[in-house]
């Protein structure tokens, strides 16, 4: 009987030895992900119709609810902008009477209008004025409506990555930014970090911070991000970043070459937030008029400056009060 009993607790004890490789392996670190390269997006503003195909792409794809049209009595877009269940959202910017019409005429003379050469030909023959009144042909309009497909930027240096305390956000292997749901807390430091308003904490549903995953689940798989696959007018470009930088640049110097001078680039150097944006866009006038900061700046880097000005202000009321205790 005694005997029986040891060979038992001698055949548990090899058992769970046998088992202690297999639990030391599940304690390794996984090895890191082989490298890709950096993938993002290339948003041309001058190509978006507005259609908002992008917008329904992202909600269907991602089983995000519909939320409910708004009239907001300030724009056609109801959609208002971007937020936890909306990762994609095309901004309509009605830009109506920037130019009286008398002014229309001074302000873009017909040397600086597109070279078209129909449209050329025609004023030059006196066959059409150039600014003929009430059309919206934007050609002979002041008024115009700029279209955006806004979404989060991947920043290349990301604030609300930052900020994040618990290691929530992190960097996938195509350098996109990613929010781990499983392990996001809901503490919303990545939302006032951010400096596009882009991330928002979904407090009607799980309470935790969501925004666009650059379709991460699509990229394992090889595929194209939904919203650029749904664009009907190539506005939205995904691709390697570097090879979209330089087609951004070149469509810039095309549409200038064509007189739209105010065409311009946001977020594809590195001067936004030091580093740039891996999803960056072409825009048709001030980065403030698509909502988009000048100069965005990253939290942290106010953080020593003013942890010095709290330091020296604490010195000196200490001092202070040790001379006034002093002299009473
Ligand atoms: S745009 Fe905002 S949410 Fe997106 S990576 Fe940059 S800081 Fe984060
Ligand atoms: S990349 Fe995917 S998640 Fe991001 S906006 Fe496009 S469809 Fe939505
Ligand atoms: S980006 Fe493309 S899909 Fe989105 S609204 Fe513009 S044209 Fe339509």
């Amino acid at each position: 009987m005694i005997e029986e009993r040891g060979r038992d607790t001698i055949s548990s004890i090899t058992n769970e030895v046998r088992q202690v490789p297999h639990l030391l392996g599940l304690l390794k670190k996984e090895p890191p992900l082989p490298e890709q390269p950096a993938m993002g997006f290339f948003t041309d503003t001058s190509l978006c119709i507005g259609c908002k195909a992008c917008e329904v792409a992202c909600k269907q794809w991602n089983q995000l609810p519909a939320t409910t049209p708004d009239w907001t009595g300030t724009s056609y877009d109801n959609t208002k902008q971007l937020g936890a269940t909306t990762w994609r959202h095309v901004q309509f910017i009605e830009q109506i009477g920037r130019r009286k019409p008398s002014e229309t005429q001074a302000a873009a003379p017909v040397s600086k209008l597109p070279e078209l050469d129909l449209f050329q030909s025609s004023v030059a023959q006196d066959v059409i004025p150039a600014t003929p009144p009430g059309t919206a042909l934007p050609f002979f309009s002041s008024d115009r409506w700029l279209m955006q497909s806004d979404v989060c930027k991947h920043c290349a240096n990301a604030p609300c990555q930052e900020a994040c305390p618990t290691g929530a956000i992190i960097r996938t292997e195509f350098d996109t930014v990613y929010v781990q749901q499983d392990i996001c807390n809901g503490c919303g430091y990545c939302v006032v970090a951010c400096p596009f308003g882009v991330i928002a904490r979904d407090s009607g549903g799980d309470g935790q911070a969501h925004k666009c995953t650059l379709c991460y689940d699509r990229l394992k798989d090889g595929m194209t991000p939904a919203c650029a696959k749904a664009c009907p007018t190539n506005s939205i470009q995904f691709g390697e970043v570097a090879t979209l930088k330089q087609h951004a640049r070149e469509r810039v110097g095309e549409l200038q070459k064509h007189g739209v001078d105010s065409a311009r680039l946001y977020g594809a150097d590195d001067q936004i937030l030091e580093g740039g944006l891996n999803s960056f866009f072409l825009l048709l006038d001030e980065p403030e008029t698509y909502n988009l900061p000048a100069n965005p700046s990253r939290p942290s880097t106010h953080v020593l400056p003013t942890s010095l000005g709290t330091i020296i202000a604490a010195v000196l009321m200490g001092l202070m009060s040790i001379f006034f205790f002093k002299k009473e």
